[in-house]
Order: structure tokens, then sequence, then C-alpha cells
């Protein structure tokens, strides 16, 4: 919550000032924004002898595309807004980057690290069960993906607990989605949030003119970074902006404080130093900061939130010396710190998008699921003799050879891992074209949140006049 406005209320502010700019109807937009379905679950499970009673909801925000899709998230901030503002979320999320599904969220209010790992799969399966006997999970249905505090694990629990449920459907593999791969889950689908937002900055670094307004150059590569999380999508952003993007990671902050080094921080050496010590505190090189929140204060080109809701508020909006923020986790700004930044001139690239890549991938598997066979299977071995064919005929005509590995890499066809992302970097610079371009077209449009908001909606709003509800 922040202030008075709750997260639910603030996504509906958002929408509101995006609306103005579409003509959308007063009742069609109210559609929009409404939840439609929460489902709130109580359930007992036996910790250390004692009974506790867990909380959990899933939330399914919009119909007007199927299934719903969203993640399910174990922490202790879970409760029914929360659900509901990220289940609205997905939904423009999924409209934006053309995934054709509704928008929901699930979410178990506890702390996975207070619980032993048969316990977390107690939990996992009754509250799949749950979902199953309420009829909120299914491949047409609501796919469940992970989200904080979940992963491959516990989605590999909940497609055998669907499974003993639906036994002979031959499609349940695409009841969930951000499996193990060995358990139908698809390459690249681990990394993909991380991977998103990447592409996402570097395509919105690719413009001189608007880097130019913010006062960088052009292009990610040299620029500074500062990242808040090191969970599965904070690490990956980090790595990936410095291996593929050269960027410099300046500062890290996690929950046990935060550090700086203007030299730059080895990401892959940070996460091998944590995993042994505990902490990132004390990595060689770097200074320890005042607070946990010290380091999103520092002076940088690309501030990336990648941990929970709320970190960045009024509280410390002033002190932000970003020129961009890329909001990797869910709802990281505050409704009340939004206007501070945008007014400092910061370009915020919000949530719904930059961190569209999970769930972009998360519909490639759903389709590699329902289609039952791997990506460039049929074509593959079909393509390398086509290319074989036209490379030897190009040898005989021109009486020159080709090299084997020139020969090799002009002839294979492409991995799973290669497909999905050349698929996912395709969606993360569409979409940011289409964010563009509704900035550009309309001059009182001050922010890229309320551009993408635009895309959205009409988007929303046309598929639902298209199925005659609405005029
Ligand atoms: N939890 C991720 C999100 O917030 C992924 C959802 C999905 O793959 O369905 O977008």
């Amino acid at each position: 919550m922040s202030g008075q406005i709750s997260f639910f209320e603030s996504v509906g502010n958002y929408v509101d000032k995006a609306a103005a700019f579409t003509d959308i109807p007063k009742g069609l937009l109210q559609q929009i924004k409404a939840c439609n379905l929460v489902l709130r679950i109580r359930f007992p499970i036996r910790v250390n002898g004692d009974y506790e009673v867990i909380e959990a909801y899933r939330a399914q925000h919009s119909h007007h595309r199927l299934p719903t899709k969203g993640g399910i998230r174990y922490a202790e901030s879970v409760d029914q807004d929360e659900i509901m503002a990220l289940a609205a979320l997905m939904t423009y999320k999924c409209a934006l980057v053309d995934v054709p599904f509704g928008g929901a969220k699930g979410g178990i209010k506890i702390n996975p690290s207070k619980y032993t790992v048969e316990q977390l799969q107690n939990i996992t399966r009754r509250y799949t069960t749950e979902l199953v006997k309420k009829n909120f999970i299914g491949p047409g249905i609501d796919v469940p993906a992970p989200d904080y505090g979940t992963g491959p694990r516990e989605m590999a629990w909940i497609l055998d607990t669907y499974q003993a449920f639906r036994h002979g459907e031959i499609d349940s593999i695409g009841c969930v989605t951000g499996k193990p791969v060995t358990q139908n889950g698809i390459r690249g689908r681990a990394e993909a949030t991380g991977r998103g937002v990447f592409y996402g900055l570097r395509e919105c670094m690719s413009y001189e003119a608007d880097m130019k307004k913010i006062g960088l150059t052009k292009g990610i590569a040299g620029k500074t970074m500062v990242v808040q999380g090191l969970g599965n999508v904070g690490s990956n952003a980090a790595l990936i902006s410095q291996n593929e993007g050269d960027v410099k990671i300046i500062g890290v902050a996690e929950r046990e404080g935060s550090i700086h080094s203007e030299k730059g921080i080895d990401i892959e050496k940070l996460l091998a130093f944590r995993a042994e010590t505990g902490s990132i505190v004390g990595f060689p090189g770097t200074k320890t900061l005042a607070n946990n929140l010290a380091a999103l204060e520092l002076d940088c080109d690309i501030l990336v939130p990648a941990a929970l809701e709320n970190q960045i508020t009024r509280a410390n909006a002033e002190r932000i010396n970003a020129k961009i923020i890329a909001e990797a986790a869910n709802g990281p700004i505050t409704a009340d710190a939004d206007p501070i930044l945008i007014k400092k001139g910061i370009v915020i690239l919000p949530d719904f998008y930059i961190n569209a890549g999970g769930v972009t991938v998360s519909y490639f598997e759903w389709l590699k699921n329902l289609s039952h066979h791997r990506f460039g299977r049929l074509e593959n071995r079909f393509q390398h003799n086509a290319f074989e064919g036209i490379l030897t005929k190009v040898q005989e005509m021109t009486g020159k050879t080709i090299g084997d590995r020139e020969r090799d890499f002009l002839t294979r066809g492409g991995t799973e891992e290669e497909l999905v992302n050349s698929g996912l970097e395709d969606t993360m610079i569409n979409a940011y074209q289409q964010i563009r371009d509704s900035f550009q077209q309309h001059s009182a449009i001050s922010d890229m949140r309320t551009a993408a908001f635009v895309c959205s909606l009409k988007k929303i709003a046309s598929d639902y006049i298209s199925m005659g509800i609405f005029p």
C-alpha cells in the first residue's frame, strides 16, 4: 500500500490516466479494469507437530482471452489486494506483447525459507488441489507460472498434482509453465524475464534522439547499472547486460545490504560469493553502503529494481539519480513517487513492458506443450538439407569452396534456445516500438507507462468490441 490508495487502485489510476488518450466508452473501461474472479483459500498444514492455517489466493483479472495467465508467488507480503493488482498487470502485460491470454496471479502468504522442502511440497500440492477443485487451473482455463519465491521445482509439483486429478487429459502438460526442461518445460524460460529486461533496455537506448534528451549517448554498451535484487530476474538481467551488452554494474542492493564499486562488479563472481557466504556485503573491491536501499540512490545510467513492489516511494524518489529505471519487479515505484521521478526527467520503462519476457516465453512453452513437439524438430533437417543443396550449387557455379565452419553455420537450423531467444527479442523490440509510437503520437503524454497503457487498452478494447459485447 502506498499512502492512502491500494496497489490495485493505483493500477486502476494509471489505466484511467491512459484512457483519457483513447475513445474507450466508460462502461467498457470499467469492465476492462474490473477483477473478474478471486479465489480466497485457507487450508491447514502440519508444521513440527502443530497446525498452521495457510492463506492463499488466485485472481483472474480478465477473461477477454483464454486461458488466463500469471505467476504464483510465495511471499509474506501476499494479500488479496496485491494479487488482484498483479493479476491486472498481467492483463495489460499480455496485451502489450501480443500474448493471447487474460491476466491472473496467485499467491501464498508464506516466507518459503521458513519451511522444509517437504512442507513446501505439501503446501504447493494442497494449493493446486484447491485450484483443481474450483476449476481454477487447466491448459485452457488458467495457467500458473513462477513468480517471486517460486521456480521450476514448484511448477513440477503443480503439474504432477494436476495430472493426478486429470489423468489422460492429452494437453495436461500445458496446465502450468516455467516447468523444468526435463518436465516439458522449454529452454530459455528460466532466464527469460532477465533477458527480456536486457532486450527492452537495449532497444530503448538505441534511439539517439531519445537518449540525447536525457543526457546519454546512443547504445547500451559502456553504460552504468545498479540492480536491486539478485533473484532470478535481477541476477539474469545483470548477467546478460554485463555479458552481452557490455554494461558496467556499479551497485547491487539485496536484503542484507548494498554495495558499490565505480570500477564495476563482476556479477558472476558476486553470485558465487553470495552463494558461499550468504551475503553480498564484503565482496572484494566494493564499498558497503549505509543500508540496503542506499544503492538505489547511486548516480547511474540505469536502475533496475528487481525485488518486490514499493521500493521507490515518496521518501526516496527525490534522491534517485538514474537516467532510466527498468521496472524488472512488478510495482517497484509507488503511485506517489511516479510523478516525482517523471518530473526529474527519468525515463521509466514500466513493469508490464520490461518484465514481459517471462510470460512471453511461457507462451512459447504452452505452444510447445499443446503441439506436443519441440520447436524445430520437423523442419530442421529439411532446412539443413535445402541449405546444403544451395551451398553446393553456389560452389559449383563459382568454383570457390566454403570452409567447413562457415558451412556448418550457414546450414544448421536454430536450437530450441536460439528460437526462443529470437522470438523473445522480436517481441520486446516490437512492443517497445509500439510504446514509442504511442508516446510520440500524443504530445500530452509525459511518460512511457501511460504510453504503454494506451497500447494495451486499445488492444483489449478492440477484443471486447469484436466479441460483440460492447458497441
Ligand atoms: N510471474 C511472471 C510475471 O509476472 C511470469 C508469468 C507467466 O509466465 O505466466 O510476468
